[in-house]
């Protein structure tokens, strides 16, 4: 299994567009990006590659990282950062299979799967998928499990990617606060590698309307808000869920300059082979 990061951005991206913040001219300086979230998945096996969400970036993405395009596609969720990059498919790829969850969300009405289809109903050149949470399914040759993770009001799923020949596996927490149910921890648990959401230091939920959540033993927040993990958060995700390696994902501009670029904070084109 090669793995190889191709967003680890949130939303805006890092450098975030006429920002002159110290982060964003600190990652020019560098000459590092943090696109938005996608993540793609070779098996070497097989030959074949699954992408993980659909960034509005994905077409720099493939041509900057070099890699091959995707045979199938998952999406966690529907938020314009991990689903919007979809229409690069159009003329770019051909039957391709694009996993999402089934179960409805209350507060849209329709699962993943569905708005997705009904979003992308004009493109021949995907077929939505719909999968039900908990039940692993083939997808490039690896054992893929959606598990529901916690983003509201919106669902959201992390999910374990496994080669069942190898036994390499990738953990996702997915877009989530630190409060993802046992159910779940126990799919993501003991991954060789864990993608885990962190989005800015547990000192910044001052700045939130909602502040924060999920306090350490120290009183230290583990939730920003209440969509996603503090940084911290997603260093005790990857503790609590013995990961043998993990990287932190879907940082922000926000985090001040000097601890914004520390070892386990992934940029993109990071590679790692399983
Ligand atoms: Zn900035
Ligand atoms: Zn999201
Ligand atoms: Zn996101």
């Amino acid at each position: 299994m090669e793995v190889t990061l191709l967003g680890t951005g949130d939303t805006t991206g890092t450098p975030t567009p006429s920002c002159d913040c110290d982060t964003c001219e600190r990652a020019i300086e560098l000459g590092v990006e943090r696109s938005r979230f996608s993540v793609h998945v070779h098996n070497e096996r097989t030959g074949e590659s699954l992408l993980v969400d659909a960034s509005p970036d994905l077409r720099s993405q493939l041509l900057t990282h070099e890699v091959p395009l995707p045979d199938a596609v998952v999406i966690t969720h529907i938020h314009f950062d991990h689903l919007d990059g979809l229409g690069n498919a159009y003329r770019l790829l051909e039957d391709v299979p694009v996993f999402a969850a089934d179960e409805t969300d209350p507060e849209t009405g329709q699962s993943v799967a569905e708005t997705i289809d009904e979003k992308y109903h004009y493109l021949d050149a995907i077929t939505v998928e719909p999968r039900s949470p908990f039940e692993p399914f083939d997808a490039c040759g690896f054992e893929v499990t959606l598990v529901p993770v916690e983003h509201p009001p919106l669902v959201c799923y992390g999910l374990a990617i496994e080669d069942p020949d190898t036994g390499a596996k990738l953990s996702l927490s997915g877009d989530s606060n630190y409060g993802i149910r046992d159910r779940s921890r126990e799919v993501l648990a003991e991954p060789e590698l864990l993608f885990a959401d962190g989005i800015v230091p547990a000192k910044h939920a001052r700045y939130h309307p909602r502040g924060g959540d999920h306090p350490d033993a120290e009183g230290t927040y583990r939730t920003f808000g209440t969509k996603h993990m503090t940084i911290e958060g997603a260093r005790a995700l990857a503790d609590d869920l013995e990961a043998d390696e993990y990287r932190l994902v879907h940082l922000s501009h926000y985090i001040p300059a000097e601890e914004a670029f520390e070892e386990d904070m992934a940029i993109d084109g990071e590679r790692f082979r399983l």
